[in-house]
């Protein structure tokens, strides 16, 4: 039988959401304490004059991660939520602006292969084929925890086999000869917060999720699935307390016994889910005091994911006839220059990095009528660049949506009714992440697996994380899968 739990759950991302409807429908009294006024983390959204811009995450990949949640409290999603399949899944454009479609379905890609770079095709296939039994292999363990190095360092020879420790660029290179190819067939570490030239291409099971199951957008944009998802939570029983922010955990021992809120008041838990991030939670949450000193040593040598700038716009002319696409990446020339001013060197870049979201081309209801809703999303090192933000950002945001109108959106900015930008100080001042890392720990071979924190503490008991800080890591199905680990370890434990 389980035990009921009084249970916490600090953030309400969507690492939170998968743990707190999991935990809900096993019977625990679950609380989310969310600092700020809606939920979703870094999938907030944004309402601005009519328009819904959806903060962060905008790739929907595995729909069955959230019908189980539906089906866990007895419903199903598609009474609350409208999945549509995308296709192609990203349009890519090159430093020349030349596009490529990147399709779900093969025989199309190669298509877009042969335009640029026929001699390819045969290295995309063998390409391809790796990287689906990559997915094969790897997937089962981005659903369990490591719990020891044994069961880490199991994996070793298959990565040895398949040449897995190569970085995915490296990885994609050893297949393909056309630049533009190669960048095509390994910017994924890029979704997670990993530099293409330096994250090993075990990560490319990403590229198997989209295969497998497609990449999706729901009506309304990612913030309806916040929505739904907060509501069956609540239907379930949950409680949601927006506005409350935790400024401490209380301590007992080596025991997390509940939490101090910003507003004064004391809340004694059974056991605390953090879906803020780890580093911060450490640091912040938890008296230097009764750190661990190896906990306090791993801190200062974590390496952490790169920022980025982000402007949500509105235009009051549609661009349905522009060369864009829902999803649109755009590489410069100078690429491998780029990622290491951004990742390692950590200095502005001189080039831009780009991701544009179109989501008024799949969904007029998230504009106004005539309206077109977009993000840009830029590519920037985090707060260890020591770029002073506050003096460049407007200056930057020019520069971006200058670019953007020379070569893709005509007379944008007399256009723009609606404007609302991000820097790296978001992320690190309301949404309290670390170095203001858009997606926490950086996906490194050191940093994976078992070698990135668990979900269980390692350090106090009755203490769990959920959220891009452990493993599996950033992105919505992997934070999704972390909520999952999180209630089936809190679960088991107290089976009694
Ligand atoms: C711009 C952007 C685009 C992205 N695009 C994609 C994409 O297309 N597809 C994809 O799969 N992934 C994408 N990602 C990554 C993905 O969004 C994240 O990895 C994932 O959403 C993180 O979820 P999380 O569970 O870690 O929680 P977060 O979303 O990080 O939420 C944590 C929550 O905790 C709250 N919190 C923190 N401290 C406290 C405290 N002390 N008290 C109370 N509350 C607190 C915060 O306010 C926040 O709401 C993107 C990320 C960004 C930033």
């Amino acid at each position: 039988m389980l035990k009921k739990q009084n249970i916490a759950v600090i953030g309400s991302g969507f690492g939170a959401l998968s743990a707190a409807i999991r935990l809900v429908s096993q019977g625990h009294n679950v609380t989310i304490y969310e600092k700020l006024d809606k939920p979703g983390g870094r999938a907030y959204q944004y309402e601005l004059n009519g328009f819904k811009f959806d903060g962060g995450p905008t790739v929907i990949t595995a729909p069955h991660q959230y019908d189980e949640l539906f089906e866990l409290a007895g419903k199903k999603r598609e009474d609350y939520l409208t999945f549509v399949p995308l296709d192609p899944f990203y349009r890519i454009f090159n430093g020349n602006g030349d596009h490529f479609n990147y399709w779900r379905d093969q025989d199309k890609t190669e298509q877009e292969i042969a335009r640029f770079s026929p001699s390819d095709i045969q290295g995309y296939r063998i390409f391809l084929n790796k990287m689906n039994a990559i997915f094969e292999w790897f997937h089962p363990f981005t659903e369990k925890s490591f719990s020891t190095l044994f069961s880490f360092l199991r994996i070793f020879p298959y990565v040895f086999k398949t040449g897995t420790w190569r970085s995915m660029y490296s990885f994609a290179s050893m297949h393909v000869k056309n630049d533009f190819i190669r960048k095509i067939l390994s910017f994924h570490p890029l979704l997670i917060g990993g530099n293409p030239f330096d994250t090993p291409s075990i990560y490319g099971l990403i590229i198997g999720f989209e295969k497998e199951w497609g990449v999706h957008y729901c009506l309304g944009g990612t913030g309806a699935i916040v929505n739904a998802l907060c509501r069956v939570f609540e239907d379930s029983g949950g409680t949601i307390k927006l506005n409350t922010e935790v400024s401490r955990l209380l301590i007992e021992k080596n025991r997390i016994s509940g939490l101090c809120l910003a507003n004064g008041s004391v809340v004694k838990t059974d056991s605390v889910v953090c879906n803020g991030d780890i580093a911060f939670c450490y640091k912040h949450l938890i008296p230097h005091e009764n750190l661990p000193r190896a906990l306090n040593l791993w801190l200062n040598n974590i390496q952490y994911s790169n920022s980025l700038v982000v402007i949500y716009f509105g235009t009051k002319k549609k661009y349905t006839d522009s060369r864009l696409s829902h999803h649109n990446l755009i590489l410069g020339n100078d690429y491998k220059k780029f990622m290491k001013d951004v990742f390692s060197r950590k200095k502005m870049p001189r080039e831009l990095g780009l991701y544009l979201h179109m989501p008024s081309a799949t969904d007029p209801s998230i504009a106004p009528e005539g309206c077109e809703s977009f993000y840009v999303l830029s590519l920037v090192p985090n707060l260890d660049g020591k770029i002073k933000w506050a003096e460049i950002i407007d200056d930057y945001t020019d520069k971006i949506l200058n670019f953007l109108e020379e070569n893709y959106l005509p007379d944008l900015k007399e256009n723009i009714i609606v404007q609302h930008t991000v820097s790296p100080l978001h992320f690190a001042s309301t949404l309290n992440s670390f170095k203001g890392a858009a997606f926490s720990i950086k996906p490194s071979m050191a940093q994976s697996g078992y070698f990135r924190p668990q979900v269980k503490s390692k350090w106090f008991k009755d203490l769990y994380f959920v959220g891009a800080g452990v493993h599996p890591g950033a992105g919505v199905p992997a934070v999704m899968a972390s909520g999952k680990i999180a209630a089936a370890d809190i679960s088991e434990i107290n089976q009694i």
